[in-house]
């Protein structure tokens, strides 16, 4: 941060300094913030995300395992069930294909099927079947014995209790084209398509698919541990988006919505700090307006005091000095009061107070007042003086004071602001449903980059030239809004060194608005 900023933020007396700290606090430190956490956070929030991804995809696939099993079991429990528990018991494979067969099974759906007697458990083991609620309880009932190429499951007893265990293992072909198909295509829950399963087989040949995939880009995939299931593997992928590129998504996402918050700050920032130059400008242009204001009543003040002093003092040479004394009197009060106007209309207009009121007014009257007012000064200066008024204008809606001040402002600039050339032409004339009425001089012009801040309050020209006249930079502002009020407008023609031409523009028809 620069000395001049950070002195700045620590100074909140002074209402840059103040908008400084806004703009600091609400701004600069949140968008900050952003950035950090954008460039910090969202990169391993998106590692997260894809973690997570991945472990939810591997439970899905244990999940979709162990419900295989479940069919398994329920499958082989149907068909021992139909063999009846005494040729179980007896295990003759013969004997069992011909019972499965009469029951309407294929005789070749098992490797094997028989029932183990109530031995196979662990001494003093007795549960209830309904207490039994996963296979590993079954397996936790049974002697410990070395890994088993079958599955095993509670033989339940007519009377409900577990009296055996039953161990199967179906073939691989019923496995094939059987279970698994019978189980994707009803009990595998996936109703919106979302996920694709492949299921292959020891050498990788694909068995089943829950819908088609052109590629091998599976996302996970599982061994399955299940004794009648091994050998196969269940792989996993999203249909529409990888889990990378989901994560990728969402993390561009996020990026973009950061990126578009911080662009939003930075537009923020980009206003508070017009607005902070605004001010400080502001405040600068208030603190010359009272110098110059200071200075533009103490002349005239000054003058008119000599002048009655010497008038007064009886020592006047002559009549004829005399009457230009008088003269000089008139001219500087003239000036006060045109001064002390524009102040009264100035802060009225800020305060709201201002009021217009509107008659059927005859420009080429008010034209012709203004001049009265300034004929001496304009004659006494050595101007040119040109009028050119067109006959038979209509009446304009105007309020005829405002209208005059407006006009006087611009005659009163015209005389300030020339130089060697001293040359002033009014004109009035029509122009469609508008009366123009223009004020040119041959004086020192105001440059492009200026001619729309002259119209501003307090704003005074920047060229030396400017300077050497005094005032408040409130006239033109005052003609703007004078204009506006008539629902008309003030333009400006104009070239540094050429001169400049001012035209109040009033339609003929105007819609008030105060
Ligand atoms: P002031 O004349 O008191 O400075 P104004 O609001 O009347 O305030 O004018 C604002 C500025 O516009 C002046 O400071 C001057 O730079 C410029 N300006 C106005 N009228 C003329 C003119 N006729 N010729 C050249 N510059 C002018």
């Amino acid at each position: 941060m620069p000395s001049d900023l950070s002195t700045r933020v620590t100074a909140p007396h002074d209402p840059r300094g103040r908008l400084i700290s806004i703009f600091v606090g609400a701004v600069l430190l949140p968008s900050l913030a952003l950035s950090y956490v954008s460039i910090e956070f969202v990169p391993q929030l998106a590692k997260a995300n894809k973690e997570m991804g991945f472990r939810r995809a591997a439970n899905t696939l244990a999940d979709i395992e162990k419900d295989l099993a479940r069919a398994a079991q329920a499958r082989a429990t149907e068909a021992a069930q139909a063999v009846g528990w005494e040729r179980l018991l007896d295990g003759r494979e013969h004997v069992i294909a011909i019972a499965l067969e009469t029951a309407g099974f294929d005789g070749h759906i098992f490797e094997t099927l028989h029932l183990e007697g109530a031995s196979a458990l662990r001494r003093g083991w007795t549960a209830d079947a309904r207490s039994i609620q996963s296979p590993r309880d079954i397996l936790e009932g049974l002697e410990p014995i070395p890994p088993r190429t079958e599955d095993a499951m509670p033989w339940v007893d007519s009377a409900g209790k577990v009296s055996g265990v039953l161990r199967f293992r179906f073939t691989p072909e019923f496995i094939r084209e059987r279970l698994i198909p019978d189980y994707f295509a009803h009990d595998f829950p996936n109703p919106d398509q979302s996920i694709v399963v492949r299921v292959t087989g020891e050498d990788g040949s694909v068995i089943y698919e829950t819908a088609p995939t052109r590629d091998n880009r599976f996302e996970v995939d599982r061994p399955l541990e299940t004794p009648s299931l091994r050998g196969l593997r269940l792989a996993l992928r999203y249909r529409d988006l990888s889990i990378e590129q989901d994560v990728r998504r969402w993390e561009m996402g996020t990026l973009a919505l950061i990126g578009f918050i911080d662009l939003m700050l930075g537009a923020g920032l980009f206003l508070a700090y017009s607005n902070v130059q605004r001010e400080a400008h502001l405040s600068r242009l208030k603190s010359d307006f009272v110098a110059n204001v200071s200075h533009e009543l103490k002349t005239p003040l000054a003058l008119i005091r000599l002048f009655a002093e010497t008038l007064e003092l009886g020592r006047v040479p002559t009549e004829d000095k005399a009457r230009q004394y008088y003269r000089v009197i008139n001219k500087e009060s003239q000036r006060l009061t045109q001064l002390i106007n524009n102040i009264l209309d100035f802060s009225r207009i800020e305060a709201g107070r201002k009021e217009y009121r509107f008659a059927p007014t005859n420009v080429g009257r008010i034209v012709s007042e203004v001049l009265e007012a300034y004929r001496f000064q304009i004659e006494q200066q050595g101007f040119e003086l040109t009028v050119e008024v067109e006959p038979d204008l209509p009446d304009v809606e105007a309020d005829s004071e405002a209208l005059g001040q407006a006009l006087l402002n611009l005659v009163n600039n015209a005389i300030k602001y020339s130089r060697d050339t001293k040359a002033l032409a009014l004109a009035v004339r029509g122009s469609g449903d508008r009366v123009l009425i223009s004020v040119t001089d041959r004086g020192i012009g105001v440059p492009k980059a200026e001619q729309r801040k002259i119209f501003e309050k307090f704003y005074r020209g920047e060229a030396s030239l400017v300077h050497e006249t005094k005032g408040s930079g409130l006239g033109l502002s005052l003609v703007e809004h004078i204009m506006e009020a008539h629902g008309g407008s003030v333009e400006i023609d104009s070239a540094p060194g050429r001169g400049s031409t001012f035209t109040l523009v009033l339609p003929r028809s105007q819609k008030k608005k105060e």
